[in-house]
This record gives structure tokens, C-alpha cells and sequence, in this order.
């Protein structure tokens, strides 16, 4: 529990904001979040409803800078925010294990030494006779894996659904309206929302993701982040595999930079992640399941069931995410382009340190 603790007041609840309020409120912080999308959480169209979910942290290259660093912490803390949220019955699901298929022979290699050297990692290299056990079937252009039984995927969904109503349960002050602007006076923050709120605090965190630019503008910085698309589809297998249906699937699959997580006994996720514009790029999802001859033919004869799309936000001078203390008592933790999900519990963590450790008087106002 916080020696002294804050009121914070969040703005922003996609994953990373409303995963930060659940985590100061459980070390004893007043939390106040302010998102006019609060109480539509289910039809929110913030990029945290659209992931789909994947937690890559231990088989991620390369293994050292700050990257590598908020992985691996996530996964840890990842594993224990799991076990408290079940312990408080909050209903989450989390589908263990990733593999990442190689389809030439420098992957592969790499793969193999990644196994027999990140031995702490618990990896293990799977070669093509393990991959002929799965079903359905792998194509023979995958020529091994590496396999990462701390890696996973998470529902987001049911995760949000989980930190908001077990924030509230703790008593959380929602605010749901809009951040119009924020000044400082008097050693505090003070902001207008809209319609005629204003609310004060010693700290604010803004996780506002596509609402970032327009805040730091008022604040007299440019603007700081730029959105790149996501997609993702959901899928039904054909009916001539139904006996066999993911068996000895190990969780889901990293493939040609798409994921793929089957989600019950016929469907399936897959989630692109190379996308590199702002507008749906048209056929790349369609590519990889009609296009490439060395699709297995249960992946080309699936059928479309689901087709979404959100933006993932990214800094455009920096290496994602921005994590920045701007000015005493004022951070920014977002813009974690492909990752929010997975790197939510290293940010909340991080948050925490710079509000309990952070002598706000110390703190000259900071570029961006
Ligand atoms: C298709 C797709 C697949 C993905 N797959 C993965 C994955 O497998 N693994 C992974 O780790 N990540 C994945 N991501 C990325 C991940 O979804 C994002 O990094 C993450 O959701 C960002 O969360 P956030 O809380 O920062 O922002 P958001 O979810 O965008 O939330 C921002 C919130 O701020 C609110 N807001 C905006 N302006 C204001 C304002 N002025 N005042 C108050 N509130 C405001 C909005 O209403 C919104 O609710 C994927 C993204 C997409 C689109």
C-alpha cells in the first residue's frame, strides 16, 4: 500500500487507462477516470476493443533495450494481475502458449539457439515433426517454431470488462465526458470537461490515445502521436475438419506477421500486424487466407464471420510507447502502437513509481 497516497486523476479507458486505475486504486490511490465513452464500454471504438488480444513478451527479439525490458515485466506482472482478478471473481479469459513458425532457414536457426540460450524463458524449439502432430494441419513451408509457454492471449473483452468493474467495486469515480483542456495553478492540474466540469488534482495521466493530439496542442506542444490501422478478422472452420479441430495446438500461432488464436471449437481469430497506413489496406488479410499458394486449404476454405478494424497509435518522434513525465504532477503513458495489451502492466507499474517516488517541485517542464 502507497506510504502517502495521491489523487490521480486518468484520462483515457482503453486497456492502458483503466488497467492504470485499477492498479493505484489497489495500492490505496484515490483514482478519478474521465472517458466520455464510459458507459458504453462494450461498443467503445478505442483500439483496446479491437485487439485481439496477443501477450508476446518472452519470445520477442531483440532480448535487451527498454522494450524488451516492459515485456518482460508485463508477462510477469500480467500472470499476477490474472490471479488477482480471479481471486476477486472477476470473469477473464486467457488462452496460455504462443508459437512462432519460421519459413526459412535463418528464423530457424535463430530459433533454435533462442531455445538453448533463453533456457530461463521456459522455450522450446519445435521442429517439423512436432508441427505434423497439429491439426489442422501446418503447411510444409513452415519449417519449425519456437514455442513460449509464458506467452499468450487474453480476451479484451472480458479484461476490460474485468479492471472496470472490479475498479468500481473499489469505489472508482467515473467521470464520463470529455478532456477539453488542463491548466496548472496553485501546484495542481486543473481541467475542463465538458459540459461545465472541472475537476483538480495534484496528478493527471493522460492515456487518452486518438484524444492525445488535441490535449498536447492545448498544452502548447505539437502534435505527438499518429494512428497506423489495425485489422483483424474472425473466421469459421470448413466442415470437413470438424474431428480434429485444433488438436495439439499449443495456443495461438504467430505466422507471416499475423496471429492466429483459435477461439472455440470452429472459429478463429487472426489479426494482422504489419499494417503500415491509416486507411484499411485492402487484401491484406484477404492474402493471407486466399492469395498465398502455401495456405493449408482448411485456412482458404474458412469463412468470414467477423471483419474489424481500429487504430493503434504510435509516437511520431519516438519508439513506442511515450512514457513521460511532461511537467510536475503531468504524464503521458500511451501510445503503445501494437502492444497496449501486453505492455498495460508495466506502464501501470511504471506510472506508479513516477507518482510515489517523484518529488513534484524537482520536475522542470519537459519537451516531448
Ligand atoms: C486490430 C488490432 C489488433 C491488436 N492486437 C493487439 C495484440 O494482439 N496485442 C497487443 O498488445 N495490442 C494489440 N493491439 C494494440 C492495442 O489495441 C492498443 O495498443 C491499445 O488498445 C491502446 O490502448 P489505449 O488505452 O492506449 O487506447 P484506446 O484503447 O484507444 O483508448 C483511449 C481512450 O481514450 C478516450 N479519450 C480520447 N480522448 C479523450 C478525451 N479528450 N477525454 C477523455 N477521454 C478521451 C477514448 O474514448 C478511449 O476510450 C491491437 C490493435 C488493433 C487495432
Amino acid at each position: 500500500m502507497a506510504k502517502n497516497p495521491k489523487l490521480v486523476i486518468i484520462v483515457g479507458a482503453g486497456i492502458v487507462g483503466i488497467s492504470l486505475a485499477w492498479h493505484l486504486q489497489n495500492l490505496g490511490h484515490e483514482v478519478k477516470l474521465v472517458d466520455p465513452k464510459l458507459y458504453q464500454l462494450e461498443i467503445n471504438e478505442c483500439a483496446s476493443f479491437a485487439a485481439t488480444g496477443i501477450l508476446m513478451g518472452n519470445i520477442f527479439n531483440p532480448t535487451k533495450g527498454r522494450s524488451w525490458q516492459l515485456r518482460q515485466k508485463s508477462i510477469t506482472l500480467w500472470t499476477q494481475w490474472r490471479n488477482s482478478l480471479k481471486f476477486r471473481q472477476q470473469q477473464l479469459i486467457y488462452r496460455p502458449g504462443l508459437l512462432f513458425l519460421s519459413t526459412n532457414k535463418q528464423d530457424q536457426n535463430s530459433q533454435f539457439k533462442a531455445a538453448h540460450s533463453r533456457t530461463e524463458l521456459s522455450l522450446s524449439f519445435w521442429n517439423r515433426s512436432m508441427l505434423n502432430r497439429l491439426s489442422p494441419t501446418i503447411p510444409e513451408t513452415v519449417l519449425a517454431g519456437l514455442f513460449s509457454p509464458e506467452d499468450g492471449q487474453i480476451d479484451p473483452n472480458h479484461i476490460l470488462n474485468a479492471f472496470y468493474k472490479d475498479s468500481l467495486k473499489r469505489g472508482l469515480e467515473i467521470i464520463p465526458e470529455m478532456l477539453i483542456a488542463l491548466k496548472r495553478q496553485n501546484n495542481e492540474w486543473r481541467l475542463e470537461i465538458e459540459r461545465t466540469h472541472r475537476l483538480k488534482a495534484p496528478w493527471v495521466v493522460l492515456c487518452a490515445g486518438f484524444g492525445l493530439n488535441s490535449i498536447f496542442r492545448r498544452l502548447g506542444y505539437d502534435s505527438v502521436v499518429e494512428s497506423i490501422i489495425g485489422q483483424a478478422l474472425q473466421l469459421e472452420l470448413p466442415h470437413y475438419s470438424e474431428n480434429n479441430k485444433w488438436q495439439n495446438w499449443p495456443g495461438s500461432l504467430m505466422w507471416r506477421e499475423n496471429s492466429l488464436t483459435p477461439i472455440n471449437k470452429n472459429t478463429f481469430w487472426i489479426g494482422s500486424t504489419l499494417e503500415s497506413s491509416n486507411y484499411p489496406e485492402i487484401g491484406i488479410l484477404g492474402t493471407l487466407i486466399n492469395r498465398y499458394t502455401t495456405s493449408p486449404l482448411w485456412l482458404k476454405k474458412s469463412k468470414i464471420i467477423k471483419h474489424w478494424q481500429g487504430r493503434r497509435y504510435r509516437p511520431i518522434y519516438k519508439s513506442a510507447p511515450l512514457l513521460q513525465l511532461l511537467a510536475p504532477g503531468l504524464i503521458v503513458a500511451n501510445a503503445h502502437y501494437r502492444n497496449g495489451m501486453l505492455l498495460a502492466p508495466a506502464t501501470a507499474e511504471w506510472v506508479q513509481k513516477c507518482i510515489t517516488l517523484t518529488s513534484q517541485k524537482e520536475i522542470p517542464l519537459n519537451k516531448v
